[in-house]
């Protein structure tokens, strides 16, 4: 963080407390920083003493199963290739069969393809690279991360890392504008982290990975119906792990009559000056 991005994280955290009443946020000067992360050279940070970080695929099973146990059916691996709406809800078609529902909801962010041109054309796919390192010995890893914090920095194109609970750091850096994400995600993301943590330019890398994210020109989701009862909610600009199920909530809670979330999410602008 700049000492530019800093003076502007001082006024949003100001924001927060005040007119929000969040009071979690702890401004961290530069000096008091390595308590946090040691590397980076940033001016300053802000430390959520609530937040916390999670195994994003262990939460989706989670999900998964906790759906299922109240009645839903999942269908993996059917790729839906038409959606129609008629007088008795929506039917969705895929290669292998059918399903017809009162409702349906398009929650397919970066990864649409044709299946909507219209929500394709509404958000931007951005291609975000991550690895994980080889195990850290526990002073290692303490030397880097001494809280064990999830890290992200301020810049348009972040980095972003943190340790797993068995020691590897996790660095994400060096997203790129693109529908097809590079092949070599290793060698691109490396010098990213050995910017940052210059101990670990010969770690050995044992995963890596990339993947689509959907943004939207400001940042905020998108939420709303395409007629009749289809709905959609997208565009987390790489901040879905959460936002994506507090969306879905908002919309499984409107189809139920309690409109209040979605009617308010629904009413934010979709783009800056709208709304
Ligand atoms: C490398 C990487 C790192 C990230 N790191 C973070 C992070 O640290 N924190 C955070 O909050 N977020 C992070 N994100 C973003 C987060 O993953 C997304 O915001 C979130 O997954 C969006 O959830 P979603 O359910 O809307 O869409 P997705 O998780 O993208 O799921 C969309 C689903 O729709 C399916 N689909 C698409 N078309 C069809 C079709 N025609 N028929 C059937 N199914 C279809 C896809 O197969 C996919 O399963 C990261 C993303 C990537 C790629």
């Amino acid at each position: 963080m700049s000492d530019r991005h800093f003076a502007l994280a001082r006024a949003e955290a100001a924001f927060i407390r005040e007119t929000l009443g969040f009071d979690h946020l702890d401004v961290v000067e530069r000096a008091a920083l390595a308590r946090h992360v040691t590397g980076g050279g940033y001016a300053g940070g802000l430390y959520d003493r609530l937040g916390g970080h999670f195994h994003p695929l262990k939460f989706l099973r989670g999900l998964a199963r906790r759906a299922q146990a109240a009645g839903a059916r999942l269908h993996e691996g059917s790729r839906v290739v038409a959606i129609e709406q008629g007088r008795n809800g929506v039917t969705v078609r895929a290669a292998t069969g059918s399903v017809r529902a009162a409702a349906g909801i398009v929650a397919c962010d970066a990864l649409i393809g044709g299946l909507s041109p219209h929500l394709a054309r509404a958000i931007m796919p951005v291609a975000s690279y991550c690895i994980a390192t080889e195990p850290l010995p526990d002073e290692q890893a303490a030397a880097l991360l001494p809280g064990r914090a999830a890290v992200a920095d301020s810049r348009f194109a972040l980095d972003y890392y943190r340790l797993s609970a068995d020691n590897r750091l996790l660095f994400s850096g060096g997203e790129t504008y693109t529908h097809t994400p590079r092949r070599d995600v290793a060698a691109f993301v490396r010098p990213h982290m050995a910017r940052v943590f210059p101990a670990l330019a010969a770690a050995r890398i044992d995963y890596a990975w990339s993947g689509l994210v959907g943004i939207t020109p400001n940042r905020l989701p998108q939420i709303g119906r395409l007629g009749g009862a289809l709905y959609f909610a997208h565009g987390y600009s790489g901040q879905g792990c959460l936002l994506a199920p507090f969306y879905g909530k908002a919309i499984a809670d409107h189809l139920r009559g309690d409109s209040d979330v979605y009617e308010r999410l629904s009413a934010l602008p979709a783009f800056p000056g709208r709304g």
